[in-house]
């Protein structure tokens, strides 16, 4: 014999006692470690017992008679144990138990697997049933449910496709159709019988198989099914959706039945602590009188409120009169208010125990209530934040775990505005692209930018279509609700620029046809015109048919709160990446502490100074482009007074001009000519210039600080009007805080000589001036070189920040622009775990960070460092940047509220960590 050493592979629960408890979830999973914690303190559960989620591996590797070889003895003296505290026996003619057979993870995945109820009847149990409870329409319900259950899970009958229908179901409607009911609970026993007698036939029918009337083969075939349920289709897809491991397998809970189906004294049902969507403290859920299991959620019949309030405020949605309420659908409160009472103990019981939001289901059997489930509610941002507050208010929890209890992701649905319920369950859907930049957003729609702004300035709502954006479209994106792209992944110029205006985007909506030159766009058959309404959901990338009304957030006192604990228990600061002062003001309403980046090229695309700029690049020469640069200065020093102001006191990290400069002309030979005429040269002269910038490679070529050492009077004019603007405003009594930023360094000599450039020109303002102010000089570091000699770099620069954006593309060799071909695949067959443009791959880029900041120190203590690429929201991303050290992480406006709470979870992880190592060396 291989094993010698008896593993405990089956716990049981019940009547206060239990084997297992509330924190043996991996062995157990949730439901059967709740199970037992609800045991033992005492809270009434059917008794019965869990087999460990490791059989279920067992069963995966092993099979059938593996796994019964090893529990077989144990699920017997489970099912004796259970047999004594009911005081029946399985299988028994005349005084049966019968029993569940239910799944249970880890993790919760709410409906994926499979349950099986009424267990262990068959002609002769159901006999002895009748005549030991007197019901025999309760008896026949239950057999038939039983017969329907193992039907379709054990012996495969439930249909493959979701065009199929059930055979069981169809055979009730036929039945129903026949006896002229509309509703289950208007069937008799006799109906009942016959539906058996019937399910029993199709079983035979289709799979030549006798239904099994022996309850121990019943038994087994259940337990395995559940296990088989673990690698159903269902499941396997939702453990993809959320990151839940194969390796983890589920439990199986044998339990015996309670009956919410034996008359009016019976009942089912459902309810939540507090309110799951706005996390008001309210105890809610719904109920059925003479039902079972699922009933109250499959919508066979109208589910009634548990409390009176609740069935209250459900009747007025519902547009149904109190007289009707209180006659068809009254609240257990009223119905069986003694029964209500102790449902209201119990769940008060359960939430102060597990000090969390309960989600509980719950059965009453003639005048008796017992607890079938609790587990933590699952929630919507806004209540997750409001729950984690109020319970803090009542001295449930501490700080740290109101902070840790909140996911950080979750607060972006607060911060958008949001599609009114009733007006979106109405809406059509036609088409679905990918949630690029969340909220929710209706208006007209428009194709192109330039008119997005005539309809806009005429307070038009509108929506802007294009096949996908480019630079030359900020402003009609600005002035826009929404974007919407047939063209584009997550990282797509619109989806990037979307999410940092904070606007609702969906990208690459690949179904849509759009024709500029019509003026239409068509999807799923359906023709739109310009003009005509859509809405869009950007955190789902649902395109909508039609205008849905739309709501702003509040941003409550519970929000405003949880930020300010945030605050209190962080050590990095967040700062925002903006370019405009009416995102500067936007980010400092959320909490930015400064800006940590800010773009000087978007500047550029404005209006006139889109004309100096490319003077500027069509010049010959040095002085040409002086000539150029020295139009732009005073817009350009406009440009920095508007966002100093917006940031006043704060420290502002502007980057000197970075993209190649062929993104400033036209490519189009329509608006080359229309350049051409505007410069008073000829088309040709404009094609020819457009022409010699073309680069093979451009995020490789002539860009970032290569552009500023060849041509040095860009970063001059530039720094010139940077410090400008600071005098400018110190002048009014307004203190800027300018920390001038060198793209794309390679090299210490690179990196050396823009400082000398930007700080002889500083100097020679100062003079001129005869004023000075503070500020610094520093780089980014996002080429992998600059990682590797950083100790040389911070000898000439005084501050790191981290575009992560560029070193992840050049760290792993992959052009973001062309992603979108291999990406996809590279994550569906698991070559990479995560988009590292979404999130910071830790494994390779994070050794660069952590060497450069390592070695950058080494040489400048003081040196300030911070990230500025889309990872500095990302909550995993913040947290390492916390760990290495970083002094600050910056991150689109709508994002600053998500990096604050995450900045302060990563600072309470560590201590907690600390201290656990602390006490553990004590002993
Ligand atoms: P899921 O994990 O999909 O929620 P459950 O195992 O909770 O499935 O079972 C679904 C429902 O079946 C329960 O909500 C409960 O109403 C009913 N049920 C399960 N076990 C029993 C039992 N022992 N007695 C009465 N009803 C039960
Ligand atoms: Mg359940
Ligand atoms: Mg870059």
């Amino acid at each position: 014999m291989a094993k010698e050493i008896k593993q405990k592979n089956v716990y049981l629960f019940g009547n206060k006692f239990a084997d297992g408890k509330a924190d043996m979830k991996n062995l157990l999973g949730g439901k059967g470690a709740n199970l037992a914690e609800m045991s033992l303190i005492g809270v009434p559960v059917p008794p019965g017992f869990t087999i460990t989620t490791e059989m279920c591996t067992e069963y995966n590797l092993h099979g059938r008679d593996g796994v019964i070889k090893l529990i077989k003895k144990e699920v017997e003296e489970g099912i004796a144990f259970t047999e004594k505290i009911m005081g029946s026996k399985f299988g028994d003619k005349k005084n049966p138990c019968l029993f569940s057979v239910r799944s249970g993870a880890r993790a919760s995945m709410p409906g994926m697997m499979d349950t099986i109820l009424n267990l262990g009847l068959n002609d002769e149990v159901a006999e002895g049933l009748v005549k030991k409870s007197g019901n025999d329409r309760f008896v026949w319900d239950s057999y038939r449910r039983f017969v329907q259950m193992y039907g379709d899970v054990v012996m495969g009958l439930k249909p493959e496709s979701k065009e199929d229908i059930d055979p069981f179901e169809e055979i009730i409607e036929h039945l129903k159709e026949k006896k002229k009911v509309t509703d289950d609970s208007q069937l008799t026993a006799a109906d009942f019988k016959e539906l058996v007698k019937l399910f029993k036939k199709a079983v035979k029918d289709k799979t030549g198989k006798d239904f099994p009337t022996d309850p121990w083969e019943q038994l087994w075939g259940s337990i395995m099914s559940v296990f088989d349920s673990w690698m159903n289709e269902r499941a396997i897809f939702y453990r993809k959706l959320n990151n839940i491991p194969a390796e983890w397998g589920t439990a199986v809970n044998v339990q015996a039945m309670v009956f919410g189906n034996m008359g009016l004294t019976s009942a089912t049902g459902v309810a939540f602590t507090r309110d799951a969507g706005t996390g008001e403290d309210i105890f809610n859920g719904e109920y059925l009188i003479n039902a079972q299991g699922e009933d109250v959620v499959a919508g066979i019949r109208t589910p009634q409120q548990i409390t009176k309030e609740g069935s209250i405020r459900w009747a007025k949605l519902a547009n149904v009169t109190e007289k009707d309420r209180a006659k068809n659908f009254p609240s257990l409160e009223e119905t069986m208010p003694k029964l209500y009472k102790e449902l209201m103990k119990t769940q008060e019981k359960l939430e102060n125990h597990y000090k969390d939001m309960q989600d509980l289901e719950f059965t009453i059997q003639d005048g008796k209530l017992w607890m079938l489930q609790t587990r933590n509610g699952k929630r919507t941002g806004a209540a997750m934040v409001k729950i984690a507050v109020d319970m803090l208010d009542q001295k449930m929890i501490d700080e740290k775990t109101a902070i840790l209890r909140v996911e950080p992701n979750k607060l972006d649905e607060l911060l958008h505005p949001v599609f009114d319920k009733t007006a979106i369950s109405n809406a059509k859907v036609v088409a679905k692209g990918l949630p690029a930049s969340p909220g929710a957003a209706t208006g007209q729609i428009v194709f192109h930018a330039d008119e997005a702004e005539e309809w806009a300035a005429k307070g038009k709502n509108i929506i802007l279509v294009r096949i996908e954006t480019s630079p030359e479209d900020l402003k009609g994106m600005n002035v826009a609700n929404g974007i919407l792209t047939a063209r584009g992944g997550m990282t797509s110029h619109a989806a990037v620029v979307a999410r940092g205006m904070g606007k609702c985007c969906v990208s690459g909506a690949g179904a849509i046809k759009i024709d500029y030159k019509k003026r239409t766009l068509e999807t799923g058959g359906v023709k739109f015109e310009e003009g005509d309404w859509i809405s869009l959901n950007g955190s789902t990338g649902e395109v909508y048919n039609g205008k849905i009304e739309t709501r702003t957030p509040e941003l409550s006192g519970d929000f405003g709160k949880l930020m300010k604990l945030a605050d209190k228990n962080s050590r990095m600061l967040v700062r925002t990446n903006a370019d405009t002062p009416h995102d500067a003001k936007v980010a400092r309403e959320f909490g930015a502490q400064g800006i940590g980046l800010c773009r000087t090229e978007h500047m550029f695309f404005e209006g006139i100074k889109i004309k100096a700029m490319r003077e500027m690049i069509l010049a010959d020469d040095e002085a040409g482009r002086r000539a150029g640069l020295a139009k732009l200065l005073p817009m350009q020093r406009e440009d920095f007074e508007g966002i100093f102001e917006a940031m006043h006191d704060l420290p502002v990290t502007v980057r000197l001009l970075d993209p190649p400069l062929h993104e400033f002309v036209p490519h189009e030979e329509a608006n080359q000519a229309e350049m051409a005429k505007e410069m008073g040269i000829s088309a040709a002269e404009v094609k020819a210039k457009v022409e010699s910038l073309h680069e093979f490679n451009p995020m490789l070529g002539h860009r970032g600080c290569r552009l500023g050492n060849t041509y040095p009077e860009i970063s001059e004019m530039q720094t010139r009007a940077i410090i400008e603007a600071a005098l400018n405003l110190k002048k009014k009594g307004i203190t800027a805080k300018p920390e001038i930023m060198i793209p794309l360094t390679g090299t210490y000599k690179e990196m050396k000589m823009q400082e000398d450039i930007v700080r002889s020109t500083i100097e020679t303002v100062f003079k001129e001036r005869k004023d000075k102010i503070d500020y610094l000089v520093g780089t980014m570091i996002e080429v992998p070189r600059a990682a590797l000699v950083a100790d040389k770099i911070a000898e000439s620069a005084e501050f790191f920040s981290f575009g992560t954006n560029d070193l992840t593309q050049m760290t792993f060799g992959y052009s973001r622009d062309d992603a979108g071909k291999f990406l996809p695949v590279y994550l569906e067959k698991g070559l990479l775990k995560n988009d590292p443009f979404q999130i910071l791959d830790q494994e390779g880029v994070g050794q660069l960070i952590k060497m450069a900041i390592e070695k950058g120190r080494s040489t400048r203590k003081k040196l300030k460092v911070g990230i500025c690429g889309e990872h500095g929201g990302e909550p995993s991303s913040v947290e390492f940047c916390h760990t290495v050290g970083m002094d600050y992480v910056s991150c689109s406006p709508f994002r600053v509220p998500i990096a604050r709470l995450a900045a302060a979870q990563a600072a309470l992880k560590e201590t907690k960590k600390t201290v656990k190592k602390a006490t553990a060396k004590k002993k």
